[in-house]
Order: structure tokens, then sequence, then C-alpha cells
């Protein structure tokens, strides 16, 4: 096998080799899970890389009449089991290889959670808080002008991500649509419903980090109604994974925005807090007493979800955690080096890969309803979102059980297993 990386490796190798970008890290972690399983060379190879990188330049005229230019991408990883699958952003430290990594954790979250899209994750280089309501909108629709050869509905599907929201995701399905003369409403998910997106697409990754919170917790003896939660970031993941848990028995002790926490020993009522899109910064806005983001961290709780940016959980904080077990919320938010010292430490870490990828799995039924041009109601959506995360987070625990291995490893070895088979079943043409 082609890889470096050991199963579990040493504390002083993984913090040498502390990931600098989501490129490195994602190729680290696809080494690692290679290392694990009866993959050819030649796959592991191909799946180092991705597809396809479109760059383009969006020039957009301002408000005043001035014209700037912008550059965008889409990387297009991997698309064996399906058509490209991932977000979009507006974010000015948007780079190709942020994009290029950020496809690959889109190619493994699909495939773990068994869905028929491969991964992509594309944006432009841009404050989009810069902008107005009407230069958005001009450079949304030349991007996606500029990007119209390498999307479609069974093609490349994008959806909202940093920067991006519902409304983006309309102006894209009418420019695209306008541009092949009918109505396309599966060119995009992550859409207002009165264009045909799904119910529950908004809840849906916070609802999925509530479920498999639920199943993990009942599988190490913890029901929720026993169970301290600690959740940093109350936004879309934050706020609805929360408020989930709470209706379902469990005691959410913190919660925090940017600015701080809060953090009450029996419980916070956090369906009376707004969550981030509701009103920013609501949850220290309000309070009295304010404790720093870190040590909620470091709060002796039962469950934490990190649910606000990437890398909080790292080499300089992994010893002082004290949760017995990490779910994580964002994307990305505990380093390789972190991974290791929580590994040695016995704390077990489910991976965003499959905590998260409810947003991923609605926007999946929202392609299926504008394919069949029949929406799904909103219990429909949540019955099938229960469904397919019991299934996905029941083939990661069989991998964990059986080969011995944490569960990010778990979750990457039932990705790459099926990505590796559908690779070998397919051959290389020519
Ligand atoms: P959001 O903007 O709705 O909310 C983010 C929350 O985190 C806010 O409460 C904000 O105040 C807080 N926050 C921001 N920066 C912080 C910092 N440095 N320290 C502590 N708190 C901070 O964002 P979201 O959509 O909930 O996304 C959160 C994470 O989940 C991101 O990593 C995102 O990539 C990931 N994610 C989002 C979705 C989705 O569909 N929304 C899906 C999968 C993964």
């Amino acid at each position: 096998m082609s890889s470096d990386l050991s199963s579990e490796p040493p504390r002083a190798q993984a913090a040498a080799n502390e990931p600098e970008t989501a490129l490195e890290t994602a190729r680290r972690q696809l080494a690692r899970a290679g290392s694990q399983l009866e993959i050819t060379d030649d796959v592991l190879e191909r799946l180092n890389h991705p597809a396809k990188v479109t760059e383009v330049t969006v020039p957009v005229e301002r408000d005043d009449g001035s014209v700037d230019v912008f550059t965008g991408y889409r990387a297009q990883h991997d698309s064996v089991r399906g058509p490209y699958k991932g977000g979009l952003r507006f974010h000015p430290d948007v780079t190709r290889d942020e994009c290029v990594g950020l496809s690959m954790w889109m190619t493994w979250k699909c495939a773990v959670m068994d869905l028929p899209f491969g991964g992509a994750k594309g944006g432009v280089v841009v404050d989009p808080k810069s902008l107005s309501e009407d230069e958005r909108e001009r450079l949304t629709r030349r991007f996606t002008q500029e990007i119209r050869d390498v999307i479609g509905p069974t093609r490349d599907i994008p959806a909202p991500d940093m920067g991006t929201d519902s409304q983006a995701m309309a102006w894209i399905m009418d420019a695209y649509s306008m541009q092949q003369g009918e109505t396309i409403p599966g060119v995009v998910t992550g859409k207002p419903p009165a264009v045909g997106g799904s119910y529950g697409r908004e809840e849906a990754p916070g609802r999925s980090v509530a479920i498999i919170t639920r199943e993990t917790c009942e599988y190490y003896d913890s029901p929720l109604e026993d169970t301290t939660v600690a959740v940093q970031g109350f936004g879309s993941v934050g706020a609805n994974a929360a408020r989930q848990l709470e209706e379902w028995g469990a005691t959410v002790v913190a919660i925090s925005d940017v600015n701080g926490a809060i953090y009450e020993p029996d419980g916070i009522d956090v369906a009376s807090i707004p969550a981030h899109n509701e009103e920013p910064e609501a949850v220290t806005g309000n309070a009295d007493d304010v404790m720093p983001n870190e040590e909620l961290l470091e709060l002796d709780v039962d469950v934490l979800v990190p649910a606000a940016v990437g890398n909080v959980i790292t080499e300089a904080n992994a010893d002082d955690i004290q949760a017995d077990l990490v779910v994580e919320g964002a994307n990305g938010p505990t380093t390789f080096a972190a991974d290791a010292i929580l590994a040695e430490r016995g704390i077990p870490v489910v991976p965003d890969i499959l905590a998260n990828a409810g947003g991923v799995t609605v926007s999946y039924f929202e392609w299926l309803q504008d394919i069949n041009r029949r929406a799904w109601s909103p219990e429909e959506v949540n019955a099938e979102l229960e469904a397919e995360m019991v299934t996905a987070w029941n083939a990661v625990r069989s991998e964990v059980e059986s080969r011995d291995v944490s569960w990010r490893d778990g979750a990457y070895i039932v990705a790459l297993s099926r990505i590796s088979e559908a690779h070998e079943a397919r051959g290389l043409w020519p």
C-alpha cells in the first residue's frame, strides 16, 4: 500500500504532520483509510487527484457602473458513483486547493451515505458582504454562465455553502434554465420550496447530528435522557442539533456563538434562544455570564458537538477535552494530530462525513423531488432522513466492531470500499 501513515499514528508523528490545508488533510485521510483496505494503488492514486478543476474569470458590473473581475472555481473530484455534488461558497479565502480538498470530502460523504453522487466543491474569491444584493445577483448569474458547461442535473449539482444561500441557488437555477430553454430545478439543491426546494433541507445537517448522537449514545449505553451535551456554534447545524437533542430528552448545558458561550449545568432552554440566522450572536447578546469558546470545549459533559468552524480541537487542547464522546457537527473541527490524541485517550470521535451528512442527504431528496416533479411532505423527508442516517450509522458501526477501528476510520472504510468497488467494476476507459 502506498501510504506512510500507520493505522494509529503516534502522537509525535501526528503532531509533526499537523495538516495545513483541507487538501493535505483530505489526502492524509485517504492514505490512512487506504492503508486499512484491500484497494489497489491505481484506484488510490486516481482518488488522490480531482477529475477536473474549472477556473473561470467572472466580470461583474458594480452599482456605480465600474467593472470588477473575480476568480471562480469548480473542483470535480470523482463521479464513479454518479453526478458530482457539492457546495458553492463566496468567500475571500477560496482557493483552488481548498475546493479540491473539500470536493474529496464530498466524495466520501456521499459514499458513506450510499448516495448516487460523487464529490465537488466550488466558489468565488469574494467577500459577499462587500456586494450589494444586485451585485451578488449579477455575480451569481455570470458565474453560473461561466461554469454552465460543467454543471447540470445529471452532471454536477451545486448547493449552498459559506456566503451563499437559497436565493443564490434560485438565481443559479434561473440562469441555467434560461440558457437551456426549459425550467431545470434539478441543477441545484438548497433552493426555496417555491422553485423546487425541499422541506427540511435547512434543518437537515443539525437533525442528522442529533440522530447520530442519539444512536452513538445508545451504543455506549448512555440514553439521551441521561446525557449532557455542549454545542459549539448556534447556527444552522448547532441550533438544530441542540433543539432536536433537547426534544429527545438530552440536557443541553452549554451553547455558544462567535463571541463566547453560556453554561447552565441544569440545562438551557435552547428552543427559546434565536439561532444565528434568526438573530446573529443572540446566545451571548442577552447573557450576563459569558465564558470563552475554548472553555466550552473543555467542559466535563457526556457529549461535545463542535458545530461552528473547523480546526477547533487541536494538538493544543486535545489533552484537556473532558467529554466522553465527540460528534463533529462542523466540517473538520478536529485536526489530524488531535484525532490521534483523543484516540489515545479513549474518547470516540464520530466524524463529520457521517454526522452532518443529513444536509447532502436531503439535497439528494430535493434532486429526486425535482426530477419527479413531486414534492414530499415534511414528515416524508424526516422519515426518509431518519432511515438513511440509521442505515449509514449501522454500516459504520459494523466496520468499527469488526475491524476494531475508530469511528472516523470506520466511516472512511465504508466510503472508500464503495468507491473502490465502483472503480473496479467500471474499469478505466479507454
Ligand atoms: P452558521 O453560520 O449558521 O452558524 C455558525 C455559528 O458558529 C454561529 O453561531 C456563529 O456565531 C458561530 N461561530 C462562528 N465563528 C466561530 C468561532 N470562530 N468560534 C465559535 N463560534 C463561531 O453556520 P452553519 O451552517 O451552522 O455551519 C457550521 C459548520 O457546519 C461549518 O463548518 C459548516 O461547513 C458545517 N456544515 C454546514 C452545513 C449546512 O448545510 N449548513 C452542512 C454540513 C456542514
